[in-house]
């Protein structure tokens, strides 16, 4: 395997370069010469970086997946000419990028690494720095027989590398912003690497890697709460255009047994919505045969989404439903892993 030591940066946006509007005082993106002023430390890297700038550079909170898109486009189009990619991002909607992209490339051989900084670059205290360095240092690891170490989409941030599709932002304040609650970390990056190896994905690497950029976003997440009104729910579930729902659900996969609740999610699976429960607990998984409340789900045509964190799931949809028309094949997609995204229980 011929390697480089050369990653490419591409630069969507985020905390980590932007600057203070001197009208309001407000955080906003600035390009991509702002954060290099920022970061001498680039010059002393062993690592090969070139750059990719998205103009104008965007606060994550405006992610959508043309950007998604373009991004799988970047990257295939670089494909072969580097060992490795890091995209510098907002941290709100990391997850969400992260897990898109575990769908979108098909068989990755190669690591793509999202990171980002809850302070600017420019800031005396910044986690930015760090987090870059590190990021284009993993990008870059490899095995003697020059195989990327970690060939998967993943975040780093403070430390940990994350499945990217397992992770979730989980503070707002602290530099500890993400964790993988259903996964353990692939890396801990303390004074020297510690990869767990085997909790990383290893692909085909005699197989290409095969770049997906369709996406149908006719999804909605749907969060569960004692005294939901009918009325509102069936709008959202009768809406026409609608063909996918992740529920999230109470614990380990219950709803209220509302026959009027039964009724509409029945008569959208039977129309061919493809609905995946997941739940809104933290960590733990669905087992919908556990309890009554979460008994009657699977009568009505509901499926389990397992572990799934909803990042993971309304993006597997997204990129299901662009690849197949029919639900009974979204429906057999949803239950198999197709990016390490989530743990099927023996018992399934
Ligand atoms: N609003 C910013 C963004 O997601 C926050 C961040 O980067 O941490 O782009």
């Amino acid at each position: 395997m011929n390697r480089t030591n050369k990653v490419l940066l591409i630069y969507t946006g985020g905390t980590i370069g932007m600057g203070c509007n001197p009208l309001t005082g407000a955080l906003e993106p600035l390009d991509f010469n702002h954060l290099v002023d920022n970061v001498p430390e680039f010059a002393q890297i062993h690592t090969e970086v070139d750059t990719y700038q998205f103009v104008p550079a965007i606060d994550s909170s405006n992610i959508s997946p043309s950007q998604w898109a373009q991004i799988v486009s970047i990257v295939a189009k670089n494909y072969e000419q580097y060992d490795g990619f890091v995209i510098l991002h907002g941290t709100d909607t990391m997850a969400y990028t992260a897990s898109a992209l575990s769908f979108m490339f098909e068989n990755l051989t190669k690591p793509v690494i999202l990171t980002g900084s809850q302070l600017p670059i420019g800031q005396l205290r910044t986690d930015g720095k760090e987090n870059l360095m590190t990021s284009l240092e993993l990008a870059s690891a490899h095995h003697s027989d020059g195989t990327p170490i970690v060939p998967e989409v993943c975040i780093y941030f403070n430390g940990h590398l994350l499945r990217g599709n397992r992770s979730t932002k989980q503070n707002a304040d602290e530099f500890n912003a993400f964790d993988s609650f259903n996964y353990p970390h692939l890396c801990e990056a303390g004074v020297n690497f510690t990869f767990k190896e085997h909790n990383i994905l290893r692909p085909d690497f005699s197989r290409p890697m095969i770049p997906h950029t369709d996406l149908d976003s006719n999804v909605i997440i749907f969060s569960l709460f004692p005294g939901m009104e009918e009325n509102l729910v069936r709008h959202v579930l009768e809406a026409p255009e609608l063909r996918g729902i992740v529920m999230r659900s109470f614990g380990s996969g219950n709803a209220p047994q509302s026959p009027w609740l039964t009724k509409l999610l029945k008569e959208a699976s039977q129309r061919g919505v493809v609905i995946v429960n997941i739940s809104q607990c933290i960590s733990g998984q669905v087992e919908m045969s556990r309890y009554d409340t979460g008994y009657h789900l699977k009568d009505a045509g509901i499926i389990s989404g397992f572990d799934s964190t909803a990042e993971a799931a309304v993006t597997k949809l997204m990129y299901l439903q662009a690849a197949y028309s029919d639900p009974k094949t979204i429906r057999e997609y949803m239950h198999r892993s197709i990016a390490g995204e989530i743990t099927i229980p023996r018992t399934e």
